[in-house]
């Protein structure tokens, strides 16, 4: 409630509770060992996403912002999860480069523009059998309606479509969109 109130009254988009429960959900179905997150502002969608994890595992979460940083770091102490945690402060696209290991559960969540390209640094990062859940992806119904959006939000909502497509058509993924909070992509990698 705490992390609710604090990111309202600074309009930090966390993710809405609804999507907050799928969340949860997902991470106890999935029970992870490593959970990469692209997007961490104060590390409200982390701590959801932890709720699953096994013991001996671990959630790598990117964020560019130092006073994001510097306030997940605050909230996911005093959750006492500092020690499955690790924060990197970096744009995600020099950050996911410089990545290495596997990941079996990755929530992107960063702008909304730069998906697709975030997608191809951490597609190979996804374990067989690893879901990718993609957040805002109908970004205020825009995405789904097109004659609605404004002039100023018609490149993100193109964008947005793309990455939609390029998750529904691939061959090595099956992917279904959930109308919840800002619109929602659950992505399963195949086994081959
Ligand atoms: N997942 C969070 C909300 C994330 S909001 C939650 O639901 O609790 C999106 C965050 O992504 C912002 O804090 C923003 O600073 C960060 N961000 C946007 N673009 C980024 C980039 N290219 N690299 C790293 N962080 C980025
Ligand atoms: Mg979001």
């Amino acid at each position: 409630q705490e992390m609710e109130n604090y990111a309202h009254q600074r309009y930090i988009p966390i993710i809405q509770k609804e999507s907050a429960q799928l969340l949860r959900v997902l991470s106890k179905i999935k029970c992870p060992i490593r959970i990469l997150e692209i997007g961490t502002a104060i590390g409200y969608s982390a701590l959801h996403l932890l709720e699953g994890l096994r013991p001996e595992g671990k959630l790598v979460t990117i964020e560019r912002e130092p006073d994001m940083t510097e306030a997940a770091w605050y909230f996911l102490q005093r959750a006492g999860v500092q020690d499955i945690v690790e924060i990197i402060e970096d744009d995600a696209l020099c950050a996911l480069q410089k990545l290495d290991g596997a990941y079996d559960m990755i929530f992107m969540d960063a702008a909304k523009g730069q998906y697709q390209e975030f997608f191809d640094l951490a597609f190979a990062h996804l374990e067989p059998g690893g879901i990718l859940i993609s957040d805002n992806v109908l970004y205020k119904g825009y995405v789904a309606d097109g004659e609605k959006a404004l002039h100023k939000r018609r490149t993100i909502v193109e964008r947005l479509r793309n990455y939609l497509d390029k998750l529904v058509r691939h061959p090595m993924l099956d992917t279904c969109v959930i109308p919840i909070g800002d619109g929602m992509a659950v992505s399963m990698k195949k086994w081959e």
